[in-house]
């Protein structure tokens, strides 16, 4: 018997192509095709771009050249790019690089099995098209080596796109208008994952909690699959076996008074919220067309923890933006403190096409950018470990993932607040990973929790290996991804 076609897919960038990358795979899977170990391995690889930062966007075309060597070492292999750079370049990256064989961009994943068969057969095919047709979110099911990179964990896409046009970003151009996905089929999915032993889902969209608004507006009370999303949270959080729900990336103008009480009111909801606020200058956010404040950023933060008490806020921070003054700089500092993130991801700014920021002309200076950077991240690193050391002493809940990057045989897993904990113990009574245990918390460092594992109150089911072989799953996905 022939043996199957090995895919290798190389993943840049956020949770969004991350997830994208499992259902090619699946896809794949559905298809026939197999999963290399490894790219020396492989027939056809896919490389899953980014383009939200310049610096993502140059690594596909160093990529591309090295690639030139390994296509040629064997007859058949095939190179397919997908992605927002895709979306962004299309026709110019095959035109540039004659060793790929396929372009799609981010609405067209279910083209994937035709187009690298066309590839097969020597054509070369390109698919950027947008479809604003809910078609784009049917995939079939999901093999348990495709659905997750954690056994009991998986992300959900709730809808895809991003109306908000704000002044630095390439998302709206490469991830089209906003969508959402039937309420009905996201219960259906998250049910489903359910059955097969996922604890932990994580809803992602470009807006996520702007989910639905568009139905609602134009249909209103048009039936069951028009709901606003904190209606969507409590339904998904009601799913027998869905012990811990986050979201990701929320905007702050779509928190209502409903989204906010979820949080003091649904135990799965985690007390964790990742809310990108940019900049904590008003004439920054104004440039940036945030369409908030910084004050009002800090009155969501305030409201949201009225609800959660222990709730952690993480943020995303640009610096050097045109035009930013070392006020405005000093004003987002003081914003990291007022709201006491727990983590940030902070970056330079970079211009994007298709951006109106990158016509700004009052450029920041490249080493001033870098100062702002750095102090940015020294205060950040400072504000992570005080949050780390007043969780010594404390007990927690870690939902563990697998062996930990500290290495000494210990394992890793996340905690409710998102914090990642590493805890050693005998292997014979370690969980194995997709085990939810009971930590008690005994030291700080700058990245992570060290916990002593409680057995006497993991619960019994949190030994047992999970249904359908989703352990081993693990490491079949993260052969799959790379990159980040
Ligand atoms: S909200 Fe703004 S930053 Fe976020 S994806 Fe949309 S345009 Fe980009």
């Amino acid at each position: 018997m022939q043996s199957p076609r090995r895919f290798f897919i190389r993943t840049y960038g956020c949770q969004m192509n991350v997830h994208d990358t499992q259902k090619v795979a699946n896809l794949l899977h559905h298809h026939g095709y197999a999963a290399a170990a490894g790219l020396e391995d492989a027939d056809l690889l896919i490389v899953n771009t980014c383009s939200i930062r310049e610096k993502a966007e140059h690594r596909l075309y160093s990529d591309l050249g090295v690639l030139r060597d390994w296509k040629a070492d064997r007859p058949g292999r095939a190179i397919g790019v997908a992605g927002c750079v895709a979306q962004q370049e299309g026709d110019q990256i095959l035109r540039r690089f004659q060793q790929v064989d396929f372009v799609f961009g981010t609405h067209n994943l279910r083209l994937v099995p035709s187009m690298a068969e066309a590839a097969a057969a020597g054509q070369r095919t390109l698919r950027i098209d947008a479809n604003a047709s809910l078609e784009r979110f049917d995939f079939p099911d999901r093999h348990p080596a495709f659905a997750a990179g954690t056994p009991a964990r998986a992300f959900v896409t709730i809808m895809e796109g991003c109306d908000m046009f704000c002044s630095f970003c390439v998302v709206p151009h490469t991830r089209g208008r906003e969508i959402s996905r039937p309420a009905a089929a996201i219960v259906a999915e998250v049910e489903s994952l359910a059955t097969r032993g996922v604890r932990e889902i994580t809803l992602l969209g470009q807006t996520v909690n702007a989910y639905g608004r568009h139905d609602l507006r134009r249909r209103p009370g048009a039936g069951a699959d028009t709901v606003g999303f904190a209606a969507l949270l409590r339904r998904l959080a009601a799913v027998s076996g869905i012990e811990r729900i986050r979201y990701t990336s929320p905007h702050p103008i779509f928190f209502d008074e409903d989204l906010v009480r979820a949080h003091g009111e649904l135990a799965e909801l985690c007390p964790h919220v990742h809310l990108p606020v940019q900049s904590g200058s008003d004439a920054v956010l104004m440039r940036m067309r945030r369409r908030h404040g910084a004050d009002a950023y800090r009155a969501l933060a305030e409201r949201l923890r009225r609800a959660r008490p222990d709730l952690a806020i993480t943020s995303d921070l640009i610096v050097g933006f045109p035009g930013e003054s070392d006020a405005d700089f000093e004003a987002t500092l003081q914003l990291v403190r007022d709201v006491g993130f727990v983590d940030s991801f902070s970056f330079k700014y970079s211009p994007r096409p298709h951006t109106p920021a990158a016509q700004f002309e009052d450029a920041v200076p490249a080493p001033v950018a870098q100062e702002r950077l750095e102090a940015l991240q020294a205060l950040q690193r400072a504000q992570t470990l005080a949050y780390h050391r007043s969780r010594v002493g404390t007990r927690t809940e870690v939902l563990l993932e697998g062996a930990s990057r500290q290495g000494a045989g210990q394992q890793a897993g996340r905690d409710p607040y998102h914090r990642v904990v590493n805890l050693s113990a005998a292997a014979e009574v370690m969980p194995p990973p997709g085990a939810l245990v009971s930590v008690c918390v005994v030291e700080a460092t700058p990245h992570s929790l060290i916990g002593t594992l409680d057995l006497a109150k993991t619960a019994d089911s949190a030994r047992q290996p999970l249904k359908n072989g989703a352990g081993s799953a693990d490491e079949r996905i993260r052969s799959v991804v790379a990159g980040g």
